[in-house]
């Protein structure tokens, strides 16, 4: 079931950029396993995936540790928000963080980042919707927060990340990834070579594909409904 859920997203993500005029190979699935076990994620392995998302620090190393002899060949990717006193950990184990939302959590990163490990790739999360109770840099404080992160060592600042508000609708899904497409697009033009825009999840994949996403993170449409979804959404959903 889920090698024909992940063969049914890529076609959803091929047809996408067709429909956008972009390569197929633009746009990288990022596969979301967080409440799902490693039988999961072998399973997906087994279907040719080997980017994965988390969203609890705790979750992550757990199952980056149930699943450490593919280690080599798989790519652990934190998107859940990340506390000051989880940070060692996720520098020590994971090879990107999209949920980087203050420099204060950068400067600990690179800090902590294991010398004999490749750059931790980071994305800047921004709060799209403006509204207060979310996490997420406010567009107007990211370029100073992007310039200072992008100077920091063993950290490779990639983009901009950013989990709109569900909407109903082609256009109205696309509107904040507009929006995080265009800020990156004057943080480029400011001089930071950034290349990666997080953005679409299963619901709204195409709309973030036609406004310049580079990575979807794409769960439920893979693994099926998550369970307890309520007591597990993360606050920022
Ligand atoms: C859960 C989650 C996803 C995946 O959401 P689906 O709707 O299940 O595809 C993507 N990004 C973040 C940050 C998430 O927490």
């Amino acid at each position: 079931m889920i090698a024909d859920n992940l063969q049914q997203v890529h076609e959803r993500v091929a047809r996408a950029c067709a429909q956008a005029t972009r390569p197929v190979r633009s746009v990288t699935l990022l596969v979301v396993s967080k409440t799902f076990g490693a039988a999961s994620v072998r399973e997906a392995v087994a279907a040719g995936e080997h980017r994965f998302g988390e969203n609890y620090v705790q979750e992550g190393v757990d199952k980056i540790a149930a699943l450490a002899d593919l280690r080599a060949q798989l790519e652990w990717h934190l998107i859940g928000p990340l506390q000051s006193n989880k940070t060692r950990v996720v520098a020590e184990q994971f090879d990107w963080v999209h949920s980087v939302d203050r420099l204060k959590i950068a400067q600990r990163l690179s800090a902590q980042r294991p010398a004999h490990l490749a750059p931790l790739q980071v994305c800047l999360q921004v709060n799209t919707s403006s509204e207060p109770s979310k996490s997420g840099l406010r567009p107007g404080d990211v370029p100073e927060v992007a310039r200072a992160v992008a100077a920091l060592p063993r950290l490779a600042l990639r983009g901009l990340m950013a989990i709109p508000e569900p909407a109903a609708g082609f256009e109205a899904q696309r509107a904040p990834h507009r929006a995080l497409r265009e800020l990156l697009g004057s943080l480029q033009a400011q001089g930071l070579a950034l290349d990666t825009l997080s953005m679409g999840m299963s619901a709204d994949l195409e709309a973030a594909i036609a406004e310049g996403a580079t990575i979807v993170r794409i769960g439920s449409a893979i693994f099926g409904a998550r369970p307890t979804a309520d007591s597990l959404k993360p606050s920022v959903a």
